[in-house]
């Protein structure tokens, strides 16, 4: 089968010579279709991020099967190994500890490079935190920008931040519960504390938990908290037609600095107290 193939009128599963993603539960053991158990009870073999993890599931559906490790440190070695069996005609699965592989987990290089091999790629599609969060959340969810986890450079992070707080399409990022307050503070200082938030806390499992309205009420309700748990963050979009009659002269100005020198942060300070504005209302002007 090559690359072109049309994929609509499939044989039984699993078929030599496939790779199957597989999506696997967030939490929730059940959350797993008929599908991915036929696949991962019957291909040649399962690559998985961490074997235990993947152990967890295969002893709750008596599944046993042959599994790999394959994960970022052995990745570069695993695939062409991976590859060379698909050619032989095996049948690979590979899933993540927990949702969709390549969904800020191992499976995005995979694909890409058994897909530029001629080799089929099929996705058994399962839960994914992102989708989860962001359909449970209220808010505009047609139309959205996945950022999974933030960069930590500083620099990367405020550009990224930058642009949340002016997009108009709703933004779903991944953030582990250490940062979560650093994360909300960010997003108050850029997007004003009346942004309109959900963070979704431990989907799917027992303790699940969907804290909103806005960025104000976020980021006091986790104030003095032990945060525990797995942490999906959305936030809406900017509103069509909110528009500062300052913001393209600041903007200008504001590019001016950066391209000066100034870090972004250097020159929303500097701005703000020019203009008689607080910094995140520079930050939000753009
Ligand atoms: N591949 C996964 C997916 O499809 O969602 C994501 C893997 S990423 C390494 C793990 C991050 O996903 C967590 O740090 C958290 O931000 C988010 N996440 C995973 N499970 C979650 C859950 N049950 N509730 C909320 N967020 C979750």
């Amino acid at each position: 089968m090559t690359n072109n193939s049309i994929l609509s009128h499939r044989k039984e599963e699993p078929e030599n010579g496939i790779l199957y993603i597989v999506g696997t539960p967030i939490g929730n053991l059940n959350d797993i279709s008929q599908r991915a158990i036929n696949i991962l009870k019957n291909v040649s073999l399962v690559a998985c991020e961490d074997t235990r993890q993947t152990k967890k599931i295969m002893n709750k559906f008596n599944i046993s099967n042959n599994l790999i490790s394959f994960n970022e440190h052995n990745s570069l070695i695993k695939i062409p190994k991976i590859i060379k069996d698909l050619k032989e005609g095996k049948s690979i699965a590979i899933v993540s500890d927990a949702g969709m592989p390549g969904i800020c987990d191992p499976g995005e290089d995979i694909s890409r490079s058994v897909k530029s091999e001629g080799i089929d790629i099929i996705c058994i599609p399962g839960a994914c935190a992102a989708i989860t969060a962001l359909v449970s959340s209220g808010l505009p969810s047609s139309s959205f920008v996945f950022e999974g986890f933030l960069p930590k450079k500083q620099i990367n992070r405020e550009k990224i931040l930058l642009e949340i707080s002016k997009n108009e399409k709703t933004t779903i990022i991944y953030e582990s519960p250490k940062r979560l307050r650093k994360l909300l503070k960010e997003l108050r200082e850029f997007c004003g504390g009346n942004r309109e938030i959900i963070v979704a806390r431990e989907l799917t499992k027992k303790f699940e938990e969907h804290v909103g309205n806005n960025i104000n009420e976020v980021v006091e309700f986790f104030n003095n908290k032990d945060i525990i748990g797995e942490i999906t963050v959305v936030v809406r979009g900017i509103k069509k037609g909110d528009f500062h009659p300052d913001k393209l002269i600041i903007k200008k100005d504001l590019n001016d600095l950066i391209n000066a020198g100034l870090s972004l942060s250097e020159a929303s300070k500097y701005l703000a107290k020019r203009n008689g504005l607080k910094k995140s209302e520079v930050y939000n002007m753009i």
